[in-house]
C-alpha cells in the first residue's frame, strides 16, 4: 500500500466508527500469507470489530483461527469484520456489550466457550481516550470511564478466561507508546496504559507456571476509529498528516500490527513472555 495522508477530520459518536474515515484504513496485506500458525485454535478479542482489534481478528483467521470479538454498538463495523473473518474461510462470533460490566465479560467467554469448545488466545484491546489539555477539565465520570474500559475491562475479562486458558495459550494486551513516552492531552488515557503496562508484567510472572504467556503490544499512532471522535473532536486539524511527527513521518496501518498480534498468539513466540512490541514508526523508547 502506498500509505495515505490523512486528512483533518472528526467524528461526534465514542467509539468512532470505520465506516466514517476518510481514507479507509488496510487491515491485512493482499501479499500476506497464511502459514496455519493457528490452525484450529479459537481466539477472543475485545474491541475487534475495527481498528487494531479488527486486524488482529483477520490475520488470526488467515493463520486458521475461529474468532469472537466483543464490542460495544458499532454494529455494522462488527458486520464488516465478521464477513472478513468469514472470507478467510474461518468462524466469527460477534459479541456486543459493555466490556465494564463484568457480567457481560463472563457471559461473552461463556458463549465463546459454547460456540467453539475452547478458547486459546485472549486480545485484551478494548479501549476509550478523550482529549482534555488541562487536568482540572477532567471529570469524575471522564477518569472514571476511561480507567473502566481501559483497564477494569482488560481484568474481568482475563479473570473470566483463565479457567479456559490451557497450557500453551496466549494473553495479548493492547497498550500504547503513550504510557513510555507521556501525552500530556491525555493524561486519563495515559495512565490507564501504564497500569496495562503493569499488569501485563505481574501476569506474565504469574501465570509462568501454568504456561500461559502474557505480552502486550505498544501502538504509535494508528488510523483507526479512535482518533477521528478524540484528537478530530478536540481539533479536526490535529488529524491532518496524523503520525507526521514519528521518524517515518506517518501514522501505521492497522495491517502493520496484525502480524505482531499472530506472533504473540502462536507458537513462534513460545520462549516470550511479559515483553512489549512497540510499533510506532521508529521511535526508540525502551522498556
Ligand atoms: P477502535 O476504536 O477501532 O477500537 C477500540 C474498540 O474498543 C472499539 O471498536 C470499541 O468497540 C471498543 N470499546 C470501546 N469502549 C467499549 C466499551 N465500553 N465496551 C466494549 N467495547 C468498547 O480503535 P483502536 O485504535 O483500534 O483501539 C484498539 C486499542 O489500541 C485500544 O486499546 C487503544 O487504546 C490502542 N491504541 C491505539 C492507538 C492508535 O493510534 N489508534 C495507539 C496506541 C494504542
Ligand atoms: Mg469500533
Amino acid at each position: 500500500m502506498a500509505y495515505p495522508k490523512i486528512p483533518a477530520q472528526q467524528q461526534d459518536r465514542l467509539p468512532g466508527r470505520e465506516t466514517e474515515m476518510h481514507p479507509q484504513a488496510e487491515f491485512i496485506r493482499d501479499s500476506y500469507k497464511g502459514s496455519g500458525k493457528l490452525a484450529g485454535k479459537v481466539a477472543l478479542i475485545s474491541g475487534g470489530d475495527s481498528g487494531i482489534g479488527r486486524a488482529a481478528a483477520v490475520h488470526f483467521a488467515r493463520e486458521g483461527a475461529d474468532v469472537a470479538i466483543m464490542y460495544l454498538d458499532e454494529h455494522e463495523d462488527a458486520e464488516n469484520a465478521k464477513r472478513m473473518v468469514e472470507a478467510e474461510g474461518q468462524l466469527c462470533l460477534l459479541l456486543p456489550g459493555d466490556i465494564r460490566d463484568s457480567r457481560h465479560c463472563n457471559d461473552a467467554v461463556e458463549q465463546t466457550v459454547k460456540t467453539f469448545g475452547r478458547l486459546d488466545v485472549l486480545v485484551n484491546n478494548a479501549g476509550r481516550q478523550e482529549v482534555q489539555t488541562r487536568l482540572e477539565d477532567i471529570t469524575d465520570e471522564q477518569w472514571e470511564k476511561t480507567f473502566a474500559t481501559n483497564i477494569h475491562g482488560y481484568f474481568y475479562l482475563t479473570r473470566a478466561a483463565l479457567p479456559h486458558l490451557k497450557a500453551g495459550a496466549s494473553i495479548i494486551n493492547t497498550t500504547s507508546i503513550n504510557s513510555f513516552i507521556g501525552n500530556p492531552i491525555l493524561v486519563d488515557y495515559t495512565s490507564t496504559k501504564g497500569a496495562i503496562d503493569g499488569f501485563t508484567r505481574a501476569l506474565s510472572q504469574q501465570l509462568i507456571e501454568r504456561d500461559i504467556r502474557v505480552n502486550q503490544i505498544a501502538p504509535g499512532p494508528i488510523w483507526t476509529p479512535l482518533q477521528p471522535p478524540s484528537l478530530g473532536k478536540h481539533d479536526p486539524e490535529l488529524l491532518e498528516d496524523f503520525g507526521s511527527q514519528m521518524p517515518m513521518g506517518r501514522c501505521g496501518q492497522p495491517s502493520e500490527l496484525g502480524p505482531a498480534y499472530v506472533y504473540l498468539a502462536s507458537e513462534d513466540s513460545s520462549y516470550v513472555s511479559g515483553q512489549t512490541i512497540h510499533i510506532n514508526g521508529g521511535k526508540v523508547v525502551n522498556g
